[in-house]
């Protein structure tokens, strides 16, 4: 294949085909390499196989710094975007390594419809539920009995961990993992800790925004986003170890660990979604995937009303909104742990996998 491209031939390209063009040029070029963890690991190679491209895909986190970089953009011949090319690429590797595949395929087509139909589906179903007075206990338990609660939460929590340990083998065999070793995972999970390639190489931050602009928003809306979910998940871990083995069941008072974690939770949680659903709109969308740019806006949507509504409920203890309210939350909680194996948020895991595969090449 020729190295120069036209606008139109780009269009009909198959994504992991035109980004190979655009990482050899990368390759020859090597002038961002100081930019990302994306250029270090080109320059160990000089071809690259489908699962190379996804391994490279996965790193990069769309700063944009090489195309405002770049000096082979469009107009220039070779019509490099290599932030744009490798979004596609990322995306398609989601989906083709899901499981059930089909669901994957479905939710890249159709996307905010599916999140749309759950949330409507699980609202109906508990307040079915609570309609047929299966309730019985204190706080919330009055409205929707643990026993409920449990029986609907368990296999929906499961299924996402199932689906996405099945995906994430399959995407670990594409790029070549070898067998994990404890210093990768370290490496790994610490950069992810830090979201260390988020700060833009030069510690300046992503240009996410604007070619002369740059700035840590991106980084910061990740880390509260990040570290907001971990901690609604540490106080749900938290009351379930309460209830199960010390015999401690809900309500919970405010100065007890699940109310404290889980309060902090949603307040970094919907600070972070609403820091990054702002700064989405403001980037050149041409430099993403174009394809579902809806669909990611609607993620974040999703996981900033997980946040409020949890937020919300809580201020509404007691009160006759509690029914609703209580079908609202658990009902947006329920679609996004299930859609989670398809949507957005599975890049965190594929993110991390690419790490721990990038710590093993070094
Ligand atoms: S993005 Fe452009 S400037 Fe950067 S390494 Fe590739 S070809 Fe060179
Ligand atoms: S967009 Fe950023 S992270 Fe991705 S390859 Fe370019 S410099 Fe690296």
């Amino acid at each position: 294949m020729s190295i120069e491209q036209t606008p139109q031939a780009f269009e009909t390209l198959n994504p992991i085909d035109e980004a190979r063009r655009q990482i050899e040029i990368c390759n020859a070029c090597r002038y961002c390499e100081g930019y990302c963890a994306v250029f270090p690991a080109i320059t160990k190679q000089k071809t690259f196989g489908d699962g190379d491209i996804s391994q490279l895909a996965n790193l990069c986190h769309n700063c944009r710094g090489c195309y405002y970089a770049c000096q082979y953009t469009e107009p220039h011949e070779f019509a490099l975007n290599l932030p744009g090319v490798l979004a596609q690429v990322r995306q398609d590797s989601w989906q083709d390594h899901a499981w059930p595949r089909g669901a994957g395929q479905a939710f890249h087509r159709s996307g905010v419809a599916i999140a749309c139909a759950v949330i409507v589906g699980f609202m109906a179903l508990l307040l079915a539920v609570q309609a047929i007075g299966s309730a019985g206990g204190d706080g919330f338990y009055a409205t929707l009995s643990h026993n409920a609660m449990v029986a609907i939460f368990v296999p929906a929590f499961l299924f996402p961990v199932l689906s996405i340990g099945i995906s994430l083998r399959r995407y670990w065999a594409h790029i070549g993992g070898q067998k994990v070793t404890l210093g990768a995972l370290t490496q790994a999970f610490g950069d992810a800790a830090r979201l260390k390639n988020l700060s833009g190489g030069h510690g300046e931050g992503c240009n996410f925004e604007d070619e002369d602009r740059f700035t840590h928003l991106r980084r910061i809306g990740h880390q509260l986003t990040m570290w907001g979910f971990l901690l609604c998940f540490a106080a749900t871990s938290t009351a379930t170890v309460m209830h199960y083995v010390f015999d401690l069941p809900a309500p919970y008072d405010l100065l007890s660990l699940p109310k404290l974690l889980g309060i902090t939770g949603g307040v970094l949680l919907t600070l972070g979604t609403a820091k990054l659903a702002w700064l989405k709109p403001k980037g050149d969308r041409s430099l993403g995937d174009t394809r579902v740019w809806g669909g990611e806006m609607a993620f974040i949507l999703l996981l900033f009303v997980v946040a409020v509504t949890g937020l919300v409920l809580y201020a509404a203890t007691g009160t006759a909104a509690v029914p609703l309210l209580l079908a609202l939350h658990l009902g947006t909680v329920l679609a996004f742990f299930l859609l989670m194996p398809f949507s957005k948020m599975v890049h965190g895991f594929y993110r991390l996998a690419a790490l721990v595969r990038d710590a093993q090449q070094k």
